[in-house]
């Protein structure tokens, strides 16, 4: 498994005002992580920058429009959302980081792709700038995947926010099942498992809303119950996740409790899922994250993970591998260690709102 990180320099172009969570302190972090692989001898490459016609899959003319006329200037597009003046050619990089990395793994099978981005997109709608986000970057990458050919791709989002922007641009398509665990309610304000998709996109939109607090032995129980067997039905040709670090016990925005072995043990079991049904294909995009510390230990962990380069344990094996190993690994049976209510209380509702369309 070959794996490229793609980073550049200029993602630290992006100013927000001062005392904005998305600052570019993160963008140094993320430059010092790429650094210090390509020193190690890994692959780093610069992305570039989107075209109109690739953004225009995911949002509308007078969205570009609008993010173009910011060009040069620091404008605020809504309270928690601004430009300086090269933040409308930063933002074309980290949307076309994820078109590239798309490009990268279709191109040859069995790649991995981080791409390490600013600002954020998950939020970004169609029409609008939302929530530090001016283009949804991964939105672009998987209307990318559709333009290529592709017919069914997952876009997994473990970040702390519900990626309100993601879920709306493909409310209707059934090729692109959106799956999002998110604290909730919490903003935007979207993501309750009632919302599954629309018209035959119905079931395509699998939203796992935690209580706050939630712990690595939540997402791990969700993760098994819901995430992957959801993908496991769907068979996806590639998979793309929105790689949000806010769920961290230390980021300053949210309360969740992920730790970063517990971020890198839901990375682990979505590449075993890309590894049975893509071929290995696999796109990661950045999105919060807001503790620098967590954020470089998540990115470090991340990096480790998709690049194969320290065994990991499976805090749970999948319905695949459990019938394929008689291993008896401790797990297998019940929730793991340290899942609460919340995640007893989330796959209920999902349980509720998704029986029609999967096998959970
Ligand atoms: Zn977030």
């Amino acid at each position: 498994m070959s794996f490229i990180l793609i980073s550049s320099a200029r993602f630290g172009d992006h100013m927000n005002p001062p005392g904005h969570p998305e600052r570019v302190e993160r963008a140094d972090v993320m430059d010092s992580v790429a650094a210090e692989w390509a020193r190690g001898g890994g692959i780093v490459r610069e992305p570039r920058a989107a075209t109109r016609d690739e953004l225009l899959r995911v949002h509308t003319a007078d969205h570009l429009a609008a993010i173009d006329q910011t060009a040069g200037q620091a404008v605020s597009l809504d309270p928690d959302t601004f430009t300086s003046p090269l933040s409308r050619d930063v933002a074309l990089l980290a949307a076309g980081a994820a078109i590239g990395g798309v490009e990268a793994v279709i191109q040859s099978a069995a790649v991995r792709v981080l791409a390490l981005v600013r600002p954020p997109g998950h939020h970004a709608e169609r029409d609008k700038a939302m929530g530090f986000c001016l283009y949804n970057n991964v939105a672009a990458g998987a209307a990318h995947a559709l333009a290529m050919g592709l017919e069914r791709v997952v876009v997994m989002d473990y970040d702390v926010h519900h990626g309100n922007g993601t879920q709306w641009m493909f409310y209707d398509e059934p090729r692109v099942l959106y799956i999002s665990t998110h604290q909730y309610p919490y903003y935007p304000g979207t993501g309750a498992a009632e919302e599954v998709g629309r018209g035959s996109g119905a079931g395509f939109t699998v939203n796992v809303p935690l209580e706050a607090g939630s712990t690595d032995g939540d997402y791990q129980e969700i993760f098994k119950a819901v995430v992957v067997p959801v993908i496991d039905q769907f068979r996806p040709e590639l998979m793309l996740i929105s790689a949000g670090f806010d769920a961290h016990e230390r980021d300053p925005l949210a309360r969740m409790r992920l730790s970063e072995a517990g971020y890198a043990s839901l990375t682990s079991s979505l590449c075993d899922a890309a590894d049975r049904h893509c071929r290995g294909r696999l796109v990661a995009v950045t999105e919060g994250g807001y503790e620098l510390s967590a954020l470089r230990a998540c990115l470090e962990s991340t990096v480790e993970v998709l690049a194969d380069s320290r065994p990991t344990a499976p805090l749970f094996s999948s319905a695949s591998s459990a019938s394929s190993t008689s291993s008896g690994a401790p797990g297998l049976e019940g929730p793991p260690p340290g899942a609460t209510a919340r995640s007893r209380a989330a796959r209920a509702a999902v349980r509720a709102a998704q029986s029609k369309y999967w096998r959970l």
